[in-house]
């Protein structure tokens, strides 16, 4: 099963993937993921797209391309994958069709989370991450707290701050995401594929799960 989630930065996409990967058994593909990894490494894509993540503007397509072909094709990958973040363009949509198909496969769902900016604002400047990645916790230092501050309560690593999750690159990566959003919204609606979950901000990370599970199940 291959799920593509799309919404904003901030929309819950990765708290949705950790549920999801967790019960489908699942692997979670997430270019933004994969392209803090070659930054932490230092390596020539790494120092190549550093400033570019650092202000919220978008990696070229054939950069994110050939991580997303590789990923892909990879054993890993046999029985689907939830994709977080990928496709960002229509391009990018036409290109996971392409490289899904070329593995014999087919996408199942895409799902949009709709939440409205001034929300997704808010949750960003907020946002905490469990530095241990096989665990991934997200927390929220206003309205989903670890039990203690600083720390993840499944692991007990040390929590973080993305350093892009700040008031002034999350207001330009949103704009980004509504110069791109509506034709990938279109691409998907065209194929059938397309459900949206429109959320308020006053759900609970449970009540967002249960609605893409119940996206899936039906
Ligand atoms: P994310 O973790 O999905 O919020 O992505 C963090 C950053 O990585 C984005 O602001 C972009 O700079 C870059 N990025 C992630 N995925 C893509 C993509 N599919 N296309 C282009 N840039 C991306």
């Amino acid at each position: 099963m291959f799920i593509v989630l799309l919404g904003g930065p901030g929309a819950g996409k990765g708290t949705v993937s950790n549920e999801i990967c967790e019960r489908y058994k699942l692997p979670h593909i997430s270019t933004g993921d994969m392209l803090r990894e070659e930054i932490a490494k230092e390596s020539e894509l790494g120092l190549e797209v550093k400033e570019i993540l650092a202000s919220g503007g978008l990696v070229s397509d054939d950069i994110v391309k050939k991580l997303i072909k590789n990923k892909l094709a990879s054993k890993s990958c046999e029985n689907g994958a939830i994709l977080d973040g990928y496709p960002r363009t229509e391009k990018q949509a036409e290109t996971l069709t392409e490289v899904v198909e070329s593995i014999g496969k087919k996408l199942d769902f895409a799902i949009e989370i709709d939440l409205p900016d001034d929300i997704i604002i808010e949750r960003v400047i907020n946002r905490r991450l469990c530095s241990n990645k096989k665990c991934g916790a997200i927390y929220n230092a206003k309205y989903n707290k670890p039990k203690v501050e600083g720390i993840c309560d499944n692991c007990g690593s040390e929590l973080f701050q993305r350093p892009d999750d700040n008031e002034e690159t999350i207001k330009h990566r949103l704009k980004v995401y509504h110069e791109e959003a509506e034709e990938i919204l279109k691409y998907y609606k065209d194929n059938g594929l397309l459900t949206t979950v429109h959320l308020d901000g006053s759900e609970k990370p449970q009540d967002l799960i249960n609605k893409v599970i119940d996206i899936i199940e039906k």
